[in-house]
């Protein structure tokens, strides 16, 4: 079974439009026929059963409020718990980059944690949806056509950044895929990654004189702060972002700078941060386009 952390910053459990509820509403469907597991912190917990959303639904757990330490559970069942049951898969985390819980230690460590091992850190609702359809397709079920904007990658830009250390799997990553990044619009990317990316779809033939990726300035000199922008603007709409968790970062704010970015955008901007799940949705593209998606 599948489990995932389930969190929102309380503007995005308030009122009916909310964040939370909007993914819901959309995803119920998915996470039932799925049968994943959420674990939710308890005012969470609270909102979405007072909104009659999941109603009956035993996988859905409660977890304690933000201030008894439920936040701080999910990142220790992140990172993976002895106990049967107690290990997640991933986390949701509907941020709110004004609230500041958003950035208290343990929602920092719930992404740094997410990243570190490998898991899906879903920080908007658009990225939720996103990997709940992924999922869907992998189960072999039809297309939601809820969610076919996530694939009508003609009409929109990826964003490609990675740290140092990173840097070889995000090539991997760009050889094994080439095809699916190649479909989408437009292809943005800092200034390093970029050029490396470039070097690699001319050595495929990609055409001389025209990039692949059109580059922005190299992280640490403001790229990230560029291509956040992009996403303001929502001309940028999924970041596939390798990070480095294990190094001191000069350019930290930048980072958080991006990823805040991305959770302004909440119903808009997909973020993905593990190689792996990066992967599983490129190979989903393929197979929802067999599907006739
Ligand atoms: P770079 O920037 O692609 O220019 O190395 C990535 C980063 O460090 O944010």
């Amino acid at each position: 079974m599948t489990r995932l952390g389930l969190a929102a910053n309380r503007l995005h459990h308030q009122g009916e439009d909310a964040a939370l509820f909007a993914f819901l509403r959309a995803s119920e469907a998915g996470i039932r026929a799925l049968s994943i597991g959420l674990h939710a912190v308890g005012r969470t917990h609270d909102a979405i059963a007072d909104a009659g959303l999941l109603r009956g639904y035993a996988p859905l757990v409660r977890y304690p409020y933000g201030r008894d330490g439920g936040l701080m559970k999910l990142v220790a069942e992140v990172v993976g718990m002895p106990a049967p049951g107690h290990t997640l898969d991933g986390a949701i985390y509907l941020i709110d980059p004004v609230d500041p819980s958003s950035i208290f230690p343990e929602a920092l460590a719930l992404k740094r944690q997410c990243v570190i091992h490998g898991k899906p850190f879903l920080s908007t609702v658009a990225s939720a949806r996103d990997w709940v359809e992924m999922e869907r397709i992998h189960a072999g079920l039809p297309p939601d056509r809820n969610a076919d904007r996530f694939y009508d990658l003609g009409a929109q830009t990826v964003a490609l950044i990675a740290h140092d250390a990173m840097k070889s799997s995000m090539l991997d990553f760009a050889a094994r895929n080439f095809d699916v990044l190649s479909r989408f619009a437009q292809r943005v990317g800092t200034g390093t990654t970029g050029q490396r990316l470039n070097e690699l779809a001319w050595s495929r033939g990609w055409p001389a004189d025209t990039p692949w990726v059109q580059r922005f300035h190299s992280g640490p000199l403001g790229g990230d702060a560029q291509i956040a922008n992009l996403v303001l603007e929502r001309r940028c709409h999924r970041a596939i972002f390798f990070e480095d968790p294990h190094v001191a970062r000069q350019h930290e704010a930048d980072i958080q700078l991006l990823e805040r970015a991305v959770t302004t955008a909440t119903h808009d901007a997909v973020c993905t941060t593990a190689p792996a799940v990066a992967q599983r949705w490129c190979e989903a593209v393929r197979l929802r386009a067999a599907m006739g998606g």
